[in-house]
């Protein structure tokens, strides 16, 4: 579990917790994708979300240091009945009537009566829900096996609005499958497709090798490994943002980095721009140039 402040949509900074819950891998293969090297070839056991629950949010509880935000994060879809049986969904959300946001992801196939379900047994308690939208290009969509079209996202995107939830969207920097000179006006597309859907936040994501599919794709030269300084780059374009609020993911950041001497520094410039949605002036580190 870690903690993290976040700007949240009235411009207050809210610490978040984030959760990350072992479950059923998930069913869909897309390309990008490794968060099934964190899941389990078996469908949850009942119970076993909420005992995680319970060990994460203890210590929290312990020092009286509870977040107002959390984000479980199951490395699959929180609506998939495999990943989180149903019958956990009220001890789940019981223990979560502490919180005044509760974040899950899911693929937008599966945005439907489960998450009405969900949102009642939240009660009080709003939600958020996250998908991947990876990108707007509609052939490297199609390509990263994601089953899912952008008609799809933005039904399902609707749906979210029409139950009351508000929707993030995380986009891939870069996504495989879209031609280097093209990057960075499909990234301006995206993120205005996104916003058109109605979403209320956009997470900026460094596409991780070491999935095996991307590793090979990196081999034939179709996908190139993304450096700190693209996501440097993708957020400074991105902001300021005036339909809503963008993020770079600083997750595991040094995977990204070539320089120990300015990471401490480039990532505290790449926070202070979340919290502050507008462009922080650069980084200069004489380690790197
Ligand atoms: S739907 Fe999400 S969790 Fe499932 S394989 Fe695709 S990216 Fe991974
Ligand atoms: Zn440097």
């Amino acid at each position: 579990m870690v903690v993290e402040e976040e700007r949240s949509e009235s411009g207050a900074i809210a610490r978040v917790a984030t959760v990350f819950l072992t479950g059923a891998e998930c069913p869909w293969r897309c390309v990008m994708c490794d968060l099934w090297l964190h899941t389990l070839e078996e469908p949850t056991a009942p119970g076993s979300l909420v005992r995680q629950l319970d060990l994460a949010l203890g210590p929290l509880d312990r020092e009286g240091a509870l977040p107002s935000r959390i984000k479980l994060y199951n490395a699959g879809s929180f609506f998939d009945l495999q990943a989180v049986p149903l019958e956990d969904y009220g001890p789940l959300a019981s223990r979560l009537q502490r919180f005044e946001q509760v974040v899950v992801e899911s693929h937008p196939a599966l945005v439907g009566e489960r998450v009405e379900r969900w949102r009642d047994a939240l009660g009080p308690v709003s939600l958020e829900v996250a998908m991947g939208l990876e990108t707007a290009h509609p052939e490297a969509l199609e390509r990263l096996h994601k089953r899912m079209t952008l008609d799809q996202f933005a039904a399902a995107s609707a749906r979210l609005s029409a139950y009351g939830a508000s929707v993030r969207a995380f986009l891939l920097v870069p996504p495989p499958f879209v031609a280097r000179d093209e990057e960075a006006e499909w990234l301006r597309r995206s993120i205005a497709f996104a916003f058109e859907c109605g979403i209320s936040v956009v997470s900026l994501v460094p596409t991780r090798l070491g999935n095996g599919a991307l590793d090979a794709l990196h081999a034939q030269g179709q996908f190139r490994a993304p450096r700190l300084r693209d996501l440097e780059q993708a957020l400074a374009a991105a902001l300021p943002e005036p339909r809503g609020r963008v993020f770079a993911d600083l997750w595991d950041l040094a995977a990204f980095s070539d320089c120990t001497a300015c990471l401490d520094a480039r990532r505290t410039r790449l926070h202070a721009m979340n919290l502050e949605q507008r462009v922080l002036p650069a980084i200069r580190c004489t380690a790197c140039g």
